[in-house]
């Protein structure tokens, strides 16, 4: 236990940004302070003790020397807008009543065999896929990044990669799953494996305590580690799985868990565009990183994604089900590939590729979409597409 006079002790502990070589700023500044980009709109003054206080300009998003304790003065106003919102948007699963998907579940005739397989190889992703991406950000992202907002968002993140996990337990057991089964999906089932071994390494990269940055080479690292996991992991791997979830509830089927994962979309789409966010301004901050030979090795992982996520659609859905069926899932696959490319300001991949799901879209705004379930389906055709109105 550390009292107050243990101040050496903690000097000495890494990350926390206490030390002299990477902490408080020392008292000679390179430049000149603005008088307005300093707390309380004072000038930098070195202190009594040889610091002086931290100042806009010296924030960075990354390889930072600035003390990441102090979230003021704020410079990356965006990123605690989007922490206000996220707490805005707090729910927890216990909330939503799953006794309609319980008794659909025990009723023989309520799914389909079909419906059923989707069911539970979603969850089988799911299950471990939020583990995965806390971790990423508590073992890894979050010890790389030296911006204090961006800090607190990944803090929140953090907590809701875990109400998410929760939830698809509580789904699970809801249901009265074969828990073994389903967690340990992504070691048994191909199509879900290979999606997590693609991530693994990038995950494996962030959370080595022998990584660090501040070279060309793990700088570029980094980043293709946060666009790995924002765009093509959180803003690819989960959208197969989210469609098929919410096309049950659009139909009245497991409603409880449809509304679970309506919350879990809308969480997740703010943490893509945290995500993107955050790449493009260390994008502006490093701009000697975004080389030609960079983004093609990015255009390359985001091919390799496509085809590992069409391979999941193939195996969840081996025949139409819900008026879904895989081929539609390649074109939503290709279109969600080219609006990340585009937000990063990479060359899209798939020229024409168009929204099969226009409905998707609008599932993140859940004051405005709040009664989806009783959207009324004009057409149906096993394999074929829907229209709603
Ligand atoms: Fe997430």
């Amino acid at each position: 236990m550390l009292s107050f006079d243990d101040d050496a002790a903690i000097a000495k502990m890494p990350g926390l940004g206490l030390s002299s070589g990477r902490g408080f700023m020392p008292a000679s500044p390179a430049s000149p302070a603005s008088p307005a980009s300093v707390i309380g709109g004072k000038a930098a003054k070195p202190s009594a003790n040889g610091f002086r206080r931290i100042r806009i300009d010296d924030k960075r998003v990354i390889n930072g020397d600035t003390d990441v304790n102090q979230l003021v003065p704020f410079k990356y106003k965006w990123a605690w807008e989007k922490y206000l919102s996220a707490c805005a948007n707090h729910w927890m699963p216990q909330e939503i009543s799953m006794s309609r998907d319980i008794a659909l579940w025990k009723d023989p005739n309520g799914l389909t065999e079909d419906e059923r397989r989707l069911v539970t190889r979603n969850l089988g992703f799911f299950v471990t896929a939020d583990s995965l991406a806390a971790n990423n950000i508590v073992l890894g992202t979050y010890r790389h990044i030296t911006a204090p907002e961006c800090r607190q968002y990944l803090l929140r993140q953090a907590f809701e990669e875990a109400i998410h996990t929760h939830a698809y337990q509580y789904i699970v057991e809801s249901l009265g799953l074969d828990e073994g089964e389903i967690f340990n999906a992504y070691q048994e089932i191909d199509s879900i494996r290979a999606k997590d071994e693609f991530l693994i390494p990038f995950i494996n990269i962030l959370t080595d305590p022998e990584f660090k940055t501040g070279t060309l080479e793990n700088d570029q690292k980094l980043l293709r580690s946060l666009i790995v996991f924002a765009c093509l992991m959180e803003g690819l791997f989960f959208y197969v799985g989210f469609a098929q979830i919410l096309a049950l509830g659009r139909q009245n089927k497991m409603t409880g868990a449809a509304e679970q994962y309506q919350y879990i979309l809308r969480d997740e789409s703010m943490h893509c565009n945290f995500g993107i966010d955050l790449i493009n301004q260390i994008k502006m901050e490093n701009p000697h990183l975004w080389t030609a030979e960079f983004r093609e090795g990015i255009q390359d992982l985001v091919k390799q994604a496509v085809e590992l996520e069409y391979r999941y659609a193939e195996d969840t859905m081996p025949r139409g089900v819900l008026g879904l069926n895989a081929p539609m899932f390649k074109e939503y696959l290709r279109y969600i590939a080219n609006r990340r490319c585009q937000q990063i300001g990479v060359e899209q991949l798939f020229a024409g590729a168009n929204n099969p799901f226009p409905w998707m879209s609008e599932m993140t705004d859940l004051k405005k979409e709040r009664n989806f379930f009783e959207t009324r389906v004009i057409e149906y055709q096993t394999g074929g597409a829907l229209s709603w109105e």
